[in-house]
């Protein structure tokens, strides 16, 4: 793709201020060759400079957005808009389908967006998934723990990366996640987020072991990119993600179950273009065999820096994809590398101020690892689950098998110290 700036065509990245998937982002669309315009919910300093390609956006004021755009399209059309991360899918699916660009409908997008409305689509549909209740923040906690069965998960409707997801055994266990996820829904920082802070969902707990789906969606039609197993056990009772392994170890008929759950899951939701990351538990039914349980589908690509781990093809990157599918270009393969590769989100221990890391370089020196990032700085402050949000950094591994790609990651870990105050 070679030109003159007249004939490259225009992609919209629609960037929200907490993400870790912009640079990954903007690295793909350089490659493009594209007129790439920027758009945040923040002024950036730089925007007075580059009035047509960094916008700012109201993103939670749709109308508002949507309208911008078309101004701004009327005088530059756009060609594609895409989405860095969960929290800005409805703006650009809005924005999208306003243009009569590529995308998925706002109702589907905004239902992944919200626990609650996901699992009334998929209980709809009649995808596996766990039966569930709500209740509304303020309940009596007491009251509500005598309704329920056990054990069970609690969990806000709007948040993500596990935080306020709870497992409670019993009442007394109930009452104190519940009281505790009020107390998250209180923060400031989450009540920005605008709706959806008002109620609690509780859901049966899946028993069994984690998949995550990495897919891409074409007129409601989904290819797998990549199957992950989440080899650590995920029983609660905060669910902290740690490895993610590729390709899948699981018999291909268990991975083809996954696959259609995954397929069917998108289809209740509404779901059609672009890419899905799906969260399943697999565990053996009455009959004794595997079945595949939605936790949970978003209307993007994987999170934090682990799709650093994905390569597809002569070596195209998982945002090269989305960015190509979302202009219709061609994509010459969407088939993952053959070697196995990991990633592990390296877990807060406990809370307080990070201090000092130590052994980077003897942990990056692990045979078959790429990388170690953190991506948490000396003097911040480090919140565990089930509060906080973040990890401190990443872990990537490559190797022939997933077992020496996990066992990478585990050496690695050992070998880094954080100290935190
Ligand atoms: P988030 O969007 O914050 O990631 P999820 O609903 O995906 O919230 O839950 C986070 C994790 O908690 C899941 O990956 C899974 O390990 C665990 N979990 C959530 N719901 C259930 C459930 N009903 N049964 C068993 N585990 C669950
Ligand atoms: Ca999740």
């Amino acid at each position: 793709m070679t030109g003159t700036t007249a004939d490259r065509q225009r992609l919209l990245l629609l960037v929200p201020t907490t993400t870790y998937r912009t640079e990954d982002f903007m690295e793909a669309a350089r490659r493009l060759e594209v007129d790439l315009v920027v758009a945040s919910d923040r002024p950036n300093v730089m925007s007075g400079e580059f009035p047509d390609s960094l916008l700012t956006l109201p993103f939670s004021d749709l109308p508002a957005t949507v309208r911008a755009m078309q101004d701004y399209a009327a005088r530059r059309p756009l060609d594609a808009v895409v989405p860095v991360d969960d929290l800005t899918t409805v703006a650009s699916a809005a924005i999208a389908g306003a243009l009569g660009l590529r995308a998925n409908p706002v109702a589907a997008v905004a239902a992944t967006r919200n626990k609650l409305e996901m699992r009334e689509r998929l209980a709809r549909g009649g995808v596996p998934s766990p039966a569930f209740t709500s209740f509304p923040a303020g309940a009596d906690p007491r009251a509500a723990a005598r309704t329920v069965s056990y054990p069970c998960v609690l969990k806000p409707l709007g948040l993500s990366a596990s935080r306020g997801v709870i497992r409670a055994d019993s009442e007394a266990e109930f009452a104190a996640a519940f009281e505790r996820i009020g107390a998250i829904l209180a923060s400031p920082d989450v009540r920005e987020l605008g709706p959806g802070a008002d109620r609690i969902l509780v859901e049966q707990f899946v028993p069994g072991f984690e998949v995550a789906l990495e897919g891409l969606l074409t007129g409601g039609a989904l290819e797998t990119l990549a199957l992950f197993d989440k080899p650590d056990p995920l029983d609660g009772p905060f669910f902290e993600e740690t490895i993610y392994v590729a390709p899948s170890r699981l018999a291909a008929d268990v991975q083809d179950a996954i696959r259609r759950c995954s397929a069917d899951a998108a289809r209740a939701i509404g779901l059609s273009d672009g890419p899905v990351h799906a969260e399943l538990r697999v565990g053996r039914g009455e009959d004794g065999r595997l079945r595949a349980s939605m936790i949970e589908i978003a209307a993007r690509s994987i999170g934090g820096l682990c799709s650093r781990t994905l390569s597809f093809g002569t070596g195209m990157s998982l945002e090269e994809i989305i960015l190509r599918h979302a202009l219709g270009w061609p994509i010459a393969s969407l088939v993952r590398e053959r070697r196995a590769a990991g990633v592990m989100m390296i877990p807060i221990p406990r809370g307080g101020v990070l201090e000092d890391v130590q052994g980077l370089e003897d942990a990056r020196a692990v045979s078959g690892i790429e990388d170690v990032v953190v991506s948490m700085h000396k003097g911040q402050e480090v919140v565990p689950l089930p509060e906080g949000s973040r990890y401190l950094g990443f872990i990537f591994s490559r190797a022939d098998t997933p077992a020496e790609a996990e066992m990478a990651l585990r050496l690695a870990h050992r070998r880094l110290h954080f100290a935190i105050r």
